[in-house]
């Protein structure tokens, strides 16, 4: 299967990572938080053990399926996701995601880091 965007070969990787658009969602994020989110982080993650990964960790897994299904939704109404409109959908996402964290998460660290991702975006 090919990608409807670029014509890419679609795969997992290429549809929440490497796709010109998810790639630029990343890449926002990437110099808000001043390091390179890799694959290997929306894959795996941070193990080591502290408040600061399982934030992070946290923050990457909702933008991935934020970025998941935002794509199929775009698949299922037979329109093109573009940086601009998937970066959009990701800022809101990230509203409402704030909220939900503050009231269900104990840990500070991940409190703050929505709250950072989501103004500095
Ligand atoms: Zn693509």
């Amino acid at each position: 299967m090919f990608c409807k965007n670029c014509g890419g070969v679609e795969n997992i990787a290429h549809l929440l990572y490497e796709c010109n658009d998810s790639s630029f969602v990343w890449q926002k994020l990437s110099s808000i938080f001043g390091f390179k989110i890799a694959w290997k982080h929306i894959v795996i993650g941070f193990y080591e053990n502290s408040d600061t990964n399982d934030s992070m960790n946290t923050l990457i897994s909702f933008v991935a399926l934020k970025i998941y299904k935002y794509k199929m939704k775009c698949r299922l109404d037979n329109i093109s996701s573009t940086n601009d409109s998937l970066y959009n959908s990701v800022k809101m996402s990230l509203n409402t995601y704030q909220y939900i964290v503050e009231n269900s998460y104990e840990n500070i660290q991940t409190h703050k880091l929505f709250k950072k991702a989501y103004k500095i975006m």
